[in-house]
């Protein structure tokens, strides 16, 4: 079959590799109808995050047919349309059963080396390092499921793949960004990014109750789809955030701040830019922590910081003595995905969410290659690709 593979750092390629087949009793096999590139693959491609492995399949966020599967799934049969999420799940641990799927103990086949970097295991992860289970993505014709009895979420026909496939990933991660703020009718959110992820935290934070969503990014289209879906919009290139931040909250700055950015944040012109470029140069550190050191600064003392935007390793000069004396609220992780997706696919059938609106691209999945570079550099508008193998 056909898939994107990572073959090193800022290359992807469209090449031939063995099909799928069951491994396991609860695996099933998928036929890729729709798959999508998300900034987290821009992480794997711009070569930031360890343990990815020359020829390892891509892509986390994708949607098909059930075409087989494994002796002991009962929960699935041939012909079932599923949308995958991107944490695989066991079902069955105690994480999986208090609804904390990204930290589901039993899915990491690589646990102990990623109990050696992190202190526990974390879920395994489609598509993604081997610190998560090197498991093959879904950018491809085919994909092996997983624990697929409790890893899907079926979908029924009527909706198109456009409209439910974001239900795999960024959908529900702008959903519990914005949960883990615990939105009141009187909050202020800031989202920093305004790219899928920082799109759906937007559509999210609203139809949680937000009295007012700000979206900070510098690429026009993205701020323009942002105000298009209800947010006021700061364009970090030509306005000082913080000031902007402070102004419209009449000086006492936003209760709840979103770092839907992540590792690979740009900082325009600022001694933060040149410090992090260098250190990250040298290796000194792994992530450009721009965004988190901005909300700790401009964040309401008592708020809280939610970060779904995805950290690798370590950090350096964060504020830590301000978050603590203003006494803020951190919260974080891959996201949940089950946790949130019965709720948020109803929603779509019932029209109040469709969250197609950010797709600018739609090609073969042999275009991927080219489309990881269109995307990552933001030509061409793009804001989403979605790839049909
Ligand atoms: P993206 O790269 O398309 O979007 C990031 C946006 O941030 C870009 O539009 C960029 O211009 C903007 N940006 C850069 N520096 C900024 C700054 N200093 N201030 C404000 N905006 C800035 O990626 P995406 O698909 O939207 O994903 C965003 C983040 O979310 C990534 O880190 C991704 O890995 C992460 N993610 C996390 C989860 C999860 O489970 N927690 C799931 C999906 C994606
Ligand atoms: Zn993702
Ligand atoms: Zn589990």
């Amino acid at each position: 079959m056909k898939a994107l593979c990572w073959q090193g750092k800022h290359d992807v390629q469209y090449d031939t590799v063995p099909d799928p087949t069951i491994e396991h009793g609860r695996d099933a096999i998928v036929r890729v109808s729709a798959c999508a590139i998300c900034g987290s693959d821009l992480h794997l491609f711009d070569g930031f995050m360890p343990e990815m492995h020359k020829g390892d399949i891509l892509g986390h966020e994708f949607m098909g047919e059930v075409v087989e599967v494994g002796r002991d799934n009962t929960a699935l049969k041939v012909g079932d349309r599923v949308v995958v999420p991107f944490t695989i799940t066991c079902g069955e641990c105690d994480q999986c059963r208090v609804g904390n799927f990204s930290v589901c103990e039993r899915t990491n086949r690589n646990a102990s080396m990623a109990a050696k970097m992190f202190g526990h295991t974390t879920a395994g992860l489609f598509g993604y390092t081997h610190l998560t289970g090197g498991y093959a993505g879904g950018q491809a014709e085919y994909v092996r499921v997983p624990f697929a009895d409790t890893t899907h979420i079926k979908v029924p026909d009527g909706v198109s793949d456009e409209q439910v496939l974001f239900l795999g990933d960024i959908l529900p991660t702008g959903w519990q960004a914005a949960a883990q703020c615990e939105i009141k009718p009187t909050d202020t959110v800031a989202i920093w990014g305004a790219g899928p992820v920082g799109l759906m935290t937007v559509l999210s934070a609203i139809l949680q109750g937000a009295r007012q969503v700000i979206c900070i990014d510098r690429v026009p289209e993205r701020l323009a789809m942002a105000a298009q879906a209800g947010a006021l919009t700061i364009n970090f290139d030509e306005q000082s955030v913080v000031e902007c931040l402070n102004e419209m909250t009449q000086g006492k700055g936003p209760e709840k701040c979103i770092d839907a950015v992540g590792l690979e944040a740009h900082a325009a012109g600022s001694f933060d830019a040149i410090y992090d470029r260098a250190k990250q140069a040298v290796g000194a550190e792994t992530d450009r922590p721009h965004v988190l050191r901005e909300m700790i600064y401009v964040c309401r003392p008592g708020g809280v910081l939610s970060i779904p935007g995805v950290y690798g390793g370590v950090v350096d000069k964060i504020p830590f003595g301000a978050s603590m004396n203003k006494g803020l609220t951190w919260r974080m992780g891959q996201t949940h995905v089950r946790r949130w997706t019965d709720d948020l696919l109803a929603r779509i059938v019932e029209g109040e969410i469709d969250p197609s609106f950010i797709i600018t691209h739609t090609a073969p999945l042999a275009e991927g290659p080219e489309l990881y570079k269109t995307f990552r550099d933001k030509h061409d508008g793009c804001v989403k690709v979605v790839l049909k193998p």
